[in-house]
This record gives structure tokens, sequence and C-alpha cells, in this order.
């Protein structure tokens, strides 16, 4: 509880006035805000780690498969080859072929496994979709000192979007542009949208941070790229797979007002084409 005592002085002596705050109620407000937020991150964190195993796999699996070709034109060089040792060096070849092969598979089956299949593709409403992931991104947001606002063109609306990935990409980059604000002098974040050409149509997130620093600026978009002491560098590669499979662009730019400014394309619904199908 929350205790302040005023003194006044009158004619015959002093009196006291005390006035008893009941805190309880803030307290356990904070704490569940608290709690809210360490489970973001820890959600954010399970599903970056599945994207992850995905990414490696993906990768992982290139190597193999060369590591398997090359095994296999050795073999049949050695078959040209008529020395003593060729038939045992044979046998050894092909084993090794037998296991990077096997190893492609256990990688191709967990690649399966932390997919989420087709990704399902929607007339979504922008605004409606990025309110959404904003309410869970912007947790905390107001405690920071961070000011935040939407501009939402409403002549570019609808797209086609899987509304789950798409939202995942915006909590990305409304984390990383709050993240880059913490030690800033003024805190503005945006997020707006805007028609774009051939039919698409950009969201930008814009803050006032830090910056872009020089060290990370040119591969940004690769996997465990990271400046954080904590960070893992999958949120910005995990966000440039979904817009691609989307068949847009994402890209970052310096913010004139200082900070950066995120954007990325999506492919724009016309709203006469939604009456008509
Ligand atoms: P992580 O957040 O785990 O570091 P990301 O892929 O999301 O991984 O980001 C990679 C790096 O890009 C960050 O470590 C940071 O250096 C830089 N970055 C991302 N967003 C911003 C931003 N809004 N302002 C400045 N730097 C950023």
């Amino acid at each position: 509880m929350e205790l302040s005592v005023g003194e006044m002085r009158s004619g015959s002596g002093r009196f006291f006035t005390g006035f008893i705050r009941d805190l309880t109620e803030r307290q356990a407000t904070e704490a569940r805000l608290q709690e809210l937020q360490a489970e973001l991150v820890h959600i954010s964190r399970l599903t970056a780690m599945g994207e992850m195993a995905s990414t490696l796999a993906h990768e992982l699996n290139q190597p193999l498969s060369a590591i398997a070709n090359y095994i296999k034109g050795c073999r049949r060089l050695l078959e040209q080859d008529g020395s003593r040792n060729a038939p045992q060096l044979q046998g050894a070849l092909d084993k090794a072929a037998e296991q990077a092969l096997r190893a492609g598979h256990i990688i191709r089956r967990l690649r399966d496994f932390v997919s989420r299949g087709e990704s399902e593709r929607r007339v979504e409403s922008l605004s409606k979709l990025v309110e959404e992931a904003s309410a869970l991104a912007l947790v905390g947001a107001k405690e920071y000192g961070i000011e935040v606002r939407f501009r939402f063109d409403p002549a570019c609306d609808l797209v086609l979007a899987d509304k789950v990935q798409v939202q995942q990409v915006l909590l990305n980059l409304i984390r990383n542009g709050m993240e880059a604000m913490m030690e800033a002098p003024r805190r503005f974040l945006v997020v707006q949208t805007s028609p774009e050409e051939d039919d698409m149509v950009a969201v930008s997130v814009s803050d006032t941070g830090h910056g872009i620093s020089k060290e990370v600026a040119d591969q940004l978009f690769m996997p465990f790229i990271t400046t954080k002491q904590h960070g893992m560098g999958v949120g910005l590669s995990i966000s440039r797979t979904i817009i691609e499979s989307h068949g847009g662009r994402i890209w970052a730019e310096p913010n004139p007002e200082g900070g950066s400014i995120f954007r990325f394309t999506l492919r724009a619904v016309q709203e006469e084409a939604v009456g008509n199908a």
C-alpha cells in the first residue's frame, strides 16, 4: 500500500492527514503484464526454433547432395582405374554415399515434421491483420514510452495472404523496431500501408531507433546474423522466406528521421474481384 501524509497548521495546533492507497490491483496487473511478455518472448523463441530447424534442413540438404554426387563421381573414376585397391575403395565409397543419402533422408523428415504444411492463402483485410498482430507485438510499448501510429490506406486494404504467417513477419519487425528504440531519446513507431506498382501493397514498419549497424547491413536477411547478445538472428530470415513465398519483397532502408524502415510487399486484391468471385 502507499501512504502519503500531509501536515497542516491551524490556530490551535498541528493537524495531519493521511491517504492510504491499496496497490494490490496495480501490482497484480503489472505482474500479469510481465508474465505475458515473458510468455510472448518464449513463444516467439519456440516458433523461431521450429523455423530454424526448417532453415537448417534446407541449407544442409544441398551440401549433402553435393557430397553424394562427388562420391558417385569418384566411384566411376575408380572403375576405369585398374589399381589393386580399387574394389576396396569402391566398397568404401558406396558406404559413404549411402550414409550421405541417409543423413539427407533424416533431414527431410525433420523438415516435413516442422513445416506446417501448405500455407493457407485467403483474402484478408490488411488493417485488421496489422491491428491483431500489433496487439500482441506491442505488449509493454507504453511502459517503454513508445508512441505508436497506424496509417492505413483504405484504397489498398485487401491482400492475398496466409494471415498467421504475415502476422509473424509483423511481430518480428515491430519487436525489432521496439528493441532498437530502447535507448533512443525519441521513440516513435509507425506502421503504414500504401499502394505499390504492379498490383502490390507495401507495409512499412518504421522506428526512430539506433539504425542498422554497418556490420550486418549487407546480410540482414541471412540466417543467424545478429548484433544482439541474446539474439538468434533468425527473425528477418524467416520473414524473408514468408514474404518471398507470397510473391513479395522485403527490404530495409534508413529512416530520414533517424532509425530504420522495414518494408515488405504483398499481392493486392481489388474489391471488385472479391465481389465477382
Ligand atoms: P535478432 O532479432 O534475433 O537479432 P533478426 O533477424 O530479427 O534477429 O535481426 C537481425 C539483426 O538485424 C539484428 O540483430 C539487428 O542488428 C538488425 N535489425 C533488425 N531490425 C532492426 C531495426 N529495426 N533497427 C536496427 N537494427 C535492426
